[in-house]
């Protein structure tokens, strides 16, 4: 039931707010950047620092790699935890270049559940660091989960307040499950990306950390109150 309703909440996210585009970036590259970049800060800043490094001629992987530490913690900046952020792209460039020849394509080539447990090892990537990079970047079906996800499912009552990353991601996947036709693994990735966009969007506009329930699409889906549903 729970499955049922989460799916019925995505096709009222897709009809309110319409296909979202996403990622907003032009090469994959740019999509990790960001990925990394967006932990616990806002996207307006990830915005600027990107603009940075593309001002730089410094927004692909022979720019990062051949950035000094300090230049690229300055570049980077305006999206916090510079010293942090500037290692992890730097690790993650140097992962690339020990096992993928510098190639994000042939990192795209790798067993994707080989290139999560990869990803996952890097400083600075949990699993919703490495499922966006997986799906937006890779091209890979990996269901994203947010904070704006777990609270749309924990304040509809579809799983409880501790559920975990992995019960959440199980979840979506199971209510996307007919959106698409058995196997197709294009429109596989095509509706996560979606999905997963969706909810950001209404996160960003309803779902914040008090939630502004009057006027969201998803408003009729919550419960009165009762049980978890199964
Ligand atoms: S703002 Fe309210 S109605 Fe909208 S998703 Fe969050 S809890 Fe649901």
């Amino acid at each position: 039931m729970r499955k049922a309703r989460l799916g019925q909440m995505y096709l009222r996210l897709t009809a309110v707010y319409g296909p979202q585009q996403w990622w907003p970036a032009a090469t994959s590259f740019e999509v990790i950047v960001g990925a990394y970049l967006t932990q616990n800060t806002s996207w307006k800043g990830v915005e600027r620092s990107i603009q940075n490094l593309a001002a730089h001629g410094s927004l692909t992987i022979d720019g990062v790699r051949g950035l000094p530490d300090e230049e690229l913690r300055q570049l980077i900046r305006p999206s916090g935890f510079m010293v942090r952020k500037a290692a992890a792209l730097k690790a993650f460039v140097t992962l690339l270049d020990r096992e993928y020849r510098g190639s994000l394509s042939q990192l795209a080539a790798e067993q994707p559940e080989t290139a999560r447990v990869k990803l996952l090892a890097l400083p600075g990537v949990g699993p919703e660091t490495a499922d966006a990079i997986l799906l937006y970047a890779l091209g890979h079906p990996a269901m994203v989960v947010d904070e704006y996800l777990r609270r749309i499912v924990t304040r509809h009552r579809l799983l409880p307040a501790k559920a975990t990353y992995s019960e959440i991601q199980a979840l979506a996947i199971d209510a996307l499950n007919e959106s698409y036709p058995e196997g197709d693994r294009n429109a596989i990735v095509q509706h996560y990306n979606e999905f997963h966009a969706l909810v950001v969007m209404v996160g960003k506009t309803h779902c914040g950390p008090t939630p502004k329930c009057d006027g969201c699409p998803l408003a009729e889906f919550l419960p009165i109150s009762g049980p978890f549903l199964k």
